[in-house]
Protein backbone atom coordinates (compact mmCIF):
# COMPACT_ATOMS: atom_id res chain seq x y z
CA UNK A 1 0.00 0.00 0.00
CA UNK A 2 1.22 3.19 -0.88
CA UNK A 3 2.04 5.82 1.86
CA UNK A 4 0.14 9.05 2.45
CA UNK A 5 2.07 11.74 0.53
CA UNK A 6 3.60 14.06 2.56
CA UNK A 7 2.25 17.00 0.98
CA UNK A 8 -1.86 16.44 -0.31
CA UNK A 9 -4.29 18.84 -2.18
CA UNK A 10 -7.74 19.42 -0.19
CA UNK A 11 -10.23 21.89 -0.31
CA UNK A 12 -8.73 24.52 1.92
CA UNK A 13 -5.28 24.23 0.29
CA UNK A 14 -1.84 22.64 0.33
CA UNK A 15 -1.70 20.11 3.55
CA UNK A 16 1.07 18.43 5.59
CA UNK A 17 -0.77 15.69 7.60
CA UNK A 18 2.69 14.56 9.72
CA UNK A 19 2.75 18.17 10.88
CA UNK A 20 -1.03 19.30 10.18
CA UNK A 21 -0.43 22.85 8.55
CA UNK A 22 -0.90 24.18 5.16
CA UNK A 23 1.35 26.12 3.05
CA UNK A 24 -0.25 29.58 1.54
CA UNK A 25 -3.83 27.92 2.14
CA UNK A 26 -7.30 29.25 0.15
CA UNK A 27 -9.65 28.54 3.26
CA UNK A 28 -9.38 29.57 6.55
CA UNK A 29 -6.97 27.36 8.21
CA UNK A 30 -5.35 27.14 12.03
CA UNK A 31 -1.80 27.18 11.13
CA UNK A 32 -0.79 28.91 8.14
CA UNK A 33 2.70 28.83 6.33
CA UNK A 34 2.64 31.31 3.89
CA UNK A 35 5.52 31.56 0.83
CA UNK A 36 4.60 35.19 0.32
CA UNK A 37 2.17 38.03 0.27
CA UNK A 38 0.82 37.84 -3.31
CA UNK A 39 -3.48 37.66 -3.08
CA UNK A 40 -3.06 33.84 -4.46
CA UNK A 41 -1.06 33.02 -1.65
CA UNK A 42 -2.35 35.07 1.55
CA UNK A 43 -5.52 35.62 2.54
CA UNK A 44 -7.18 37.04 5.36
CA UNK A 45 -8.68 35.17 7.74
CA UNK A 46 -6.20 32.16 9.34
CA UNK A 47 -5.29 31.52 12.82
CA UNK A 48 -1.61 32.14 12.45
CA UNK A 49 0.74 32.87 9.78
CA UNK A 50 4.33 32.13 9.59
CA UNK A 51 6.23 34.11 6.90
CA UNK A 52 9.89 34.67 6.50
CA UNK A 53 11.56 38.10 8.65
CA UNK A 54 11.64 40.25 5.78
CA UNK A 55 8.03 39.38 4.69
CA UNK A 56 6.86 40.75 7.57
CA UNK A 57 5.65 44.30 6.82
CA UNK A 58 4.35 43.41 3.79
CA UNK A 59 2.16 40.72 5.03
CA UNK A 60 0.60 43.08 8.16
CA UNK A 61 -0.04 45.43 5.65
CA UNK A 62 -2.33 42.94 3.82
CA UNK A 63 -3.46 40.82 6.50
CA UNK A 64 -3.97 44.05 8.77
CA UNK A 65 -2.96 44.79 12.46
CA UNK A 66 -4.89 42.02 13.76
CA UNK A 67 -3.75 39.22 12.12
CA UNK A 68 -1.67 36.57 13.95
CA UNK A 69 1.94 36.74 12.37
CA UNK A 70 4.98 34.80 13.31
CA UNK A 71 8.78 35.09 11.81
CA UNK A 72 11.62 33.34 10.89
CA UNK A 73 14.60 33.40 9.40
CA UNK A 74 16.04 31.57 6.28
CA UNK A 75 17.57 28.44 6.49
CA UNK A 76 15.97 28.28 10.38
CA UNK A 77 14.71 24.67 10.69
CA UNK A 78 11.44 24.24 13.41
CA UNK A 79 9.15 21.92 14.31
CA UNK A 80 5.74 21.16 13.42
CA UNK A 81 5.24 17.97 15.23
CA UNK A 82 7.33 15.27 14.01
CA UNK A 83 7.55 17.10 10.81
CA UNK A 84 11.18 19.32 10.11
CA UNK A 85 10.66 22.93 8.15
CA UNK A 86 12.58 25.65 7.18
CA UNK A 87 12.04 28.24 4.89
CA UNK A 88 13.97 29.67 1.50
CA UNK A 89 14.40 32.23 -0.57
CA UNK A 90 12.48 32.40 -3.59
CA UNK A 91 13.83 35.51 -5.20
CA UNK A 92 9.77 36.32 -6.28
CA UNK A 93 8.91 39.40 -4.39
CA UNK A 94 10.63 40.99 -0.89
CA UNK A 95 9.97 38.10 2.16
CA UNK A 96 9.29 35.40 -0.70
CA UNK A 97 10.08 31.82 0.32
CA UNK A 98 10.29 28.38 -0.86
CA UNK A 99 9.10 25.75 2.33
CA UNK A 100 11.42 22.59 2.59
CA UNK A 101 8.94 19.81 4.66
CA UNK A 102 11.42 16.83 5.57
CA UNK A 103 9.69 13.62 7.63
CA UNK A 104 11.46 10.66 8.13
CA UNK A 105 14.13 11.01 5.81
CA UNK A 106 11.88 12.24 3.07
CA UNK A 107 12.19 15.88 1.89
CA UNK A 108 9.79 18.37 -0.17
CA UNK A 109 10.16 21.61 -1.19
CA UNK A 110 7.16 23.99 -2.31
CA UNK A 111 8.72 26.65 -4.49
CA UNK A 112 5.64 29.69 -4.16
CA UNK A 113 6.51 31.46 -7.08
CA UNK A 114 9.78 32.01 -7.68
CA UNK A 115 12.64 34.11 -9.97
CA UNK A 116 16.46 33.58 -10.62
CA UNK A 117 16.88 36.75 -12.45
CA UNK A 118 18.52 39.15 -10.20
CA UNK A 119 16.29 41.82 -8.34
CA UNK A 120 18.06 44.39 -5.92
CA UNK A 121 14.40 44.49 -3.91
CA UNK A 122 14.63 40.62 -2.25
CA UNK A 123 16.83 38.35 -1.49
CA UNK A 124 18.14 36.07 -4.41
CA UNK A 125 16.38 32.30 -4.75
CA UNK A 126 18.47 29.36 -3.78
CA UNK A 127 18.26 26.00 -4.94
CA UNK A 128 17.22 23.34 -2.27
CA UNK A 129 17.81 19.35 -2.89
CA UNK A 130 14.57 17.31 -2.51
CA UNK A 131 13.12 14.45 -3.48
CA UNK A 132 9.64 15.72 -4.58
CA UNK A 133 9.49 19.48 -5.56
CA UNK A 134 6.67 21.20 -6.13
CA UNK A 135 7.23 23.97 -8.67
CA UNK A 136 5.18 27.00 -9.63
CA UNK A 137 4.87 26.91 -13.80
CA UNK A 138 3.32 30.16 -14.47
CA UNK A 139 5.47 30.86 -17.55
CA UNK A 140 6.37 27.00 -18.28
CA UNK A 141 6.60 27.16 -21.93
CA UNK A 142 9.84 27.29 -24.08
CA UNK A 143 8.92 30.83 -25.69
CA UNK A 144 9.20 32.55 -22.56
CA UNK A 145 12.81 33.74 -22.14
CA UNK A 146 13.53 37.05 -19.90
CA UNK A 147 15.46 39.33 -21.46
CA UNK A 148 18.70 41.04 -19.28
CA UNK A 149 17.10 42.90 -16.80
CA UNK A 150 19.33 45.53 -17.21
CA UNK A 151 18.94 46.27 -21.06
CA UNK A 152 14.78 46.66 -19.96
CA UNK A 153 15.88 48.84 -17.55
CA UNK A 154 17.74 51.36 -19.87
CA UNK A 155 14.65 50.47 -22.45
CA UNK A 156 12.19 52.32 -19.76
CA UNK A 157 14.30 55.14 -19.06
CA UNK A 158 14.75 55.80 -22.71
CA UNK A 159 11.11 55.38 -22.67
CA UNK A 160 10.34 58.20 -19.71
CA UNK A 161 12.86 60.52 -21.28
CA UNK A 162 11.05 60.62 -24.91
CA UNK A 163 7.91 60.75 -23.32
CA UNK A 164 9.13 63.41 -21.09
CA UNK A 165 10.74 65.38 -24.23
CA UNK A 166 7.39 65.42 -25.78
CA UNK A 167 5.22 66.33 -22.95
CA UNK A 168 3.77 63.15 -22.12
CA UNK A 169 3.12 61.52 -18.69
CA UNK A 170 4.73 57.87 -18.73
CA UNK A 171 2.11 55.75 -16.62
CA UNK A 172 3.77 52.56 -16.10
CA UNK A 173 1.55 49.53 -14.93
CA UNK A 174 2.70 46.71 -12.82
CA UNK A 175 1.53 44.86 -9.60
CA UNK A 176 1.41 47.46 -6.69
CA UNK A 177 3.70 44.16 -4.36
CA UNK A 178 6.63 43.60 -5.92
CA UNK A 179 6.23 43.94 -9.55
CA UNK A 180 6.18 48.05 -8.86
CA UNK A 181 8.92 47.91 -6.01
CA UNK A 182 10.90 45.86 -8.66
CA UNK A 183 9.95 48.36 -11.55
CA UNK A 184 10.75 51.71 -9.34
CA UNK A 185 14.47 50.32 -8.49
CA UNK A 186 14.81 49.99 -12.69
CA UNK A 187 13.98 53.70 -12.87
CA UNK A 188 16.90 56.52 -12.97
CA UNK A 189 15.89 59.53 -10.92
CA UNK A 190 18.57 61.92 -11.94
CA UNK A 191 15.47 61.70 -15.20
CA UNK A 192 12.75 62.95 -13.02
CA UNK A 193 10.05 62.73 -10.46
CA UNK A 194 8.87 59.03 -9.78
CA UNK A 195 4.69 59.57 -9.17
CA UNK A 196 3.29 56.26 -7.18
CA UNK A 197 -0.04 55.12 -6.95
CA UNK A 198 -1.51 55.47 -3.00
CA UNK A 199 -1.47 51.24 -3.00
CA UNK A 200 2.31 51.43 -4.75
CA UNK A 201 3.45 54.03 -2.27
CA UNK A 202 2.20 52.12 0.96
CA UNK A 203 3.80 48.82 0.45
CA UNK A 204 6.84 50.76 -1.41
CA UNK A 205 7.21 52.62 2.12
CA UNK A 206 7.22 49.18 3.66
CA UNK A 207 9.87 48.00 1.41
CA UNK A 208 11.91 50.65 2.63
CA UNK A 209 11.24 50.22 6.30
CA UNK A 210 12.19 46.27 5.76
CA UNK A 211 15.75 47.98 4.56
CA UNK A 212 15.45 47.78 0.66
CA UNK A 213 16.93 51.06 -1.01
CA UNK A 214 14.86 52.88 -3.33
CA UNK A 215 15.15 55.76 -5.41
CA UNK A 216 12.67 58.82 -3.95
CA UNK A 217 9.04 58.42 -4.94
CA UNK A 218 5.92 60.82 -4.32
CA UNK A 219 2.29 59.39 -3.93
CA UNK A 220 0.30 61.27 -6.50
CA UNK A 221 -2.25 61.79 -4.66
CA UNK A 222 -2.33 65.46 -2.27
CA UNK A 223 -0.04 66.95 -5.26
CA UNK A 224 -1.16 70.45 -5.96
CA UNK A 225 -3.16 71.73 -9.21
CA UNK A 226 -0.61 72.56 -11.43
CA UNK A 227 2.04 70.24 -11.35
CA UNK A 228 4.01 69.22 -14.60
CA UNK A 229 3.39 65.60 -14.55
CA UNK A 230 4.94 65.00 -17.79
CA UNK A 231 8.57 64.95 -16.29
CA UNK A 232 7.80 62.32 -14.25
CA UNK A 233 6.54 58.93 -14.66
CA UNK A 234 3.55 57.40 -12.71
CA UNK A 235 4.14 53.86 -11.07
CA UNK A 236 0.30 52.05 -10.67
CA UNK A 237 -1.42 48.88 -10.42
CA UNK A 238 -3.22 47.81 -13.88
CA UNK A 239 -6.76 48.90 -12.15
CA UNK A 240 -6.55 52.45 -13.02
CA UNK A 241 -6.66 51.59 -16.26
CA UNK A 242 -9.78 53.80 -17.93
CA UNK A 243 -10.73 55.23 -14.70
CA UNK A 244 -10.75 58.86 -13.86
CA UNK A 245 -7.48 58.39 -11.44
CA UNK A 246 -5.79 59.02 -15.04
CA UNK A 247 -7.27 62.04 -16.37
CA UNK A 248 -5.23 64.32 -14.19
CA UNK A 249 -2.18 63.54 -16.11
CA UNK A 250 -2.94 65.48 -20.01
CA UNK A 251 -1.20 63.64 -22.42
CA UNK A 252 -0.16 59.86 -21.48
CA UNK A 253 2.19 57.17 -22.84
CA UNK A 254 1.01 53.61 -20.99
CA UNK A 255 3.04 50.87 -20.37
CA UNK A 256 3.01 47.40 -18.81
CA UNK A 257 5.53 45.60 -17.48
CA UNK A 258 4.75 41.41 -17.18
CA UNK A 259 6.05 38.42 -18.31
CA UNK A 260 3.30 38.15 -20.78
CA UNK A 261 4.69 41.09 -22.54
CA UNK A 262 6.79 38.37 -24.07
CA UNK A 263 4.01 37.51 -26.63
CA UNK A 264 0.99 39.91 -26.42
CA UNK A 265 3.34 43.02 -26.56
CA UNK A 266 2.30 42.67 -30.50
CA UNK A 267 -1.27 41.15 -30.48
CA UNK A 268 -2.96 43.00 -27.01
CA UNK A 269 -1.31 45.95 -27.21
CA UNK A 270 -4.56 48.06 -28.27
CA UNK A 271 -4.93 49.49 -24.82
CA UNK A 272 -0.70 50.06 -24.04
CA UNK A 273 1.35 51.94 -25.90
CA UNK A 274 4.31 49.85 -24.70
CA UNK A 275 4.74 46.84 -23.24
CA UNK A 276 8.10 45.93 -21.07
CA UNK A 277 9.54 42.54 -20.41
CA UNK A 278 9.88 41.54 -16.60
CA UNK A 279 8.47 39.18 -14.77
CA UNK A 280 8.80 38.16 -10.97
CA UNK A 281 8.67 34.42 -12.55
CA UNK A 282 11.51 31.84 -13.65
CA UNK A 283 11.05 31.54 -17.56
CA UNK A 284 11.47 28.39 -19.68
CA UNK A 285 15.46 28.06 -18.67
CA UNK A 286 15.34 29.66 -15.06
CA UNK A 287 12.25 26.67 -14.32
CA UNK A 288 14.62 23.72 -15.78
CA UNK A 289 17.90 24.52 -14.02
CA UNK A 290 16.22 25.41 -11.08
CA UNK A 291 14.53 21.62 -11.43
CA UNK A 292 17.80 20.49 -12.20
CA UNK A 293 19.17 21.98 -9.42
CA UNK A 294 17.04 20.27 -6.59
CA UNK A 295 17.90 17.23 -7.49
CA UNK A 296 14.70 15.68 -7.08
CA UNK A 297 13.08 12.33 -8.58
CA UNK A 298 9.85 14.00 -8.70
CA UNK A 299 8.11 17.67 -10.03
CA UNK A 300 4.71 18.67 -9.56
CA UNK A 301 3.94 21.40 -11.58
CA UNK A 302 0.66 24.15 -10.95
CA UNK A 303 0.18 27.30 -11.92
CA UNK A 304 0.02 28.14 -15.62
CA UNK A 305 1.12 26.18 -18.03
CA UNK A 306 1.68 22.84 -16.22
CA UNK A 307 0.95 20.25 -18.99
CA UNK A 308 3.60 21.25 -21.67
CA UNK A 309 6.09 21.33 -18.70
CA UNK A 310 5.39 17.79 -17.11
CA UNK A 311 5.48 16.39 -20.74
CA UNK A 312 8.74 17.80 -20.95
CA UNK A 313 9.98 16.49 -17.90
CA UNK A 314 8.77 13.08 -18.46
CA UNK A 315 10.68 13.09 -21.53
CA UNK A 316 13.70 13.45 -19.74
CA UNK A 317 13.18 10.40 -17.76
CA UNK A 318 11.43 12.37 -14.54
CA UNK A 319 8.42 11.77 -12.73
CA UNK A 320 6.26 14.77 -13.01
CA UNK A 321 2.48 15.34 -12.52
CA UNK A 322 0.07 18.63 -12.55
CA UNK A 323 -1.21 19.66 -9.02
CA UNK A 324 -4.22 21.62 -8.90
CA UNK A 325 -3.96 24.58 -6.61
CA UNK A 326 -6.14 27.93 -6.24
CA UNK A 327 -2.97 29.73 -6.96
CA UNK A 328 -2.99 32.35 -9.57
CA UNK A 329 -0.05 33.30 -11.93
CA UNK A 330 1.65 36.80 -12.97
CA UNK A 331 -1.64 39.33 -13.47
CA UNK A 332 -2.02 40.05 -16.91
CA UNK A 333 -3.75 43.77 -18.04
CA UNK A 334 -5.49 42.51 -21.07
CA UNK A 335 -6.68 38.73 -20.05
CA UNK A 336 -8.79 37.43 -22.31
CA UNK A 337 -10.12 34.17 -22.06
CA UNK A 338 -7.41 33.09 -23.08
CA UNK A 339 -5.79 33.59 -20.11
CA UNK A 340 -7.00 30.97 -17.93
CA UNK A 341 -3.65 31.21 -15.78
CA UNK A 342 -5.73 34.80 -14.09
CA UNK A 343 -7.94 34.10 -11.83
CA UNK A 344 -10.34 36.47 -9.18
CA UNK A 345 -8.13 36.18 -6.25
CA UNK A 346 -5.53 38.47 -7.22
CA UNK A 347 -7.57 40.92 -8.91
CA UNK A 348 -9.90 40.79 -5.39
CA UNK A 349 -6.80 41.76 -3.54
CA UNK A 350 -5.65 43.96 -6.02
CA UNK A 351 -8.74 46.35 -5.97
CA UNK A 352 -9.51 46.00 -2.09
CA UNK A 353 -6.36 47.63 -1.69
CA UNK A 354 -6.59 50.26 -4.23
CA UNK A 355 -10.29 51.53 -3.23
CA UNK A 356 -9.38 52.60 -0.35
CA UNK A 357 -6.58 54.76 -1.34
CA UNK A 358 -7.58 55.98 -4.52
CA UNK A 359 -11.47 56.18 -4.96
CA UNK A 360 -13.27 59.39 -4.60
CA UNK A 361 -9.54 60.56 -3.79
CA UNK A 362 -9.63 63.72 -6.29
ZN1 LIG B 1 3.40 35.75 -6.44
ZN1 LIG C 1 1.33 32.78 -7.36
Amino acid sequence: MAPTPLLTVNDRGLYCEAGDFYIDPWRAVPKAIITHTHGDHARRGMGSYLTANEGLRVLRTRMGEDALIETVGYGTEFSMGPVKVSLHPAGHILGSSQVRVEYKGEVWVVSGDYKVFPDRTCTPFEPVRCHTFVTESTFGMPIYRWPDPAVVASEINTWWRENQAAGRTSVLLGYALGKAQRLISLLDPSIGPIYTHGAVEKLTADYRQSGIELPPTEQVVGHPKGVEWSRGIVIAPPSVQGTVWLRKFGDVSMAFASGWMTIRGTRRRQAMDRGFVVSDHVDWPELLWAIQETGCERVLATHGSVAILVRWLREQGLQADALQTQFAGEEDPVAGEEDPVVQEPVQDSESKIDQPDEQGAD
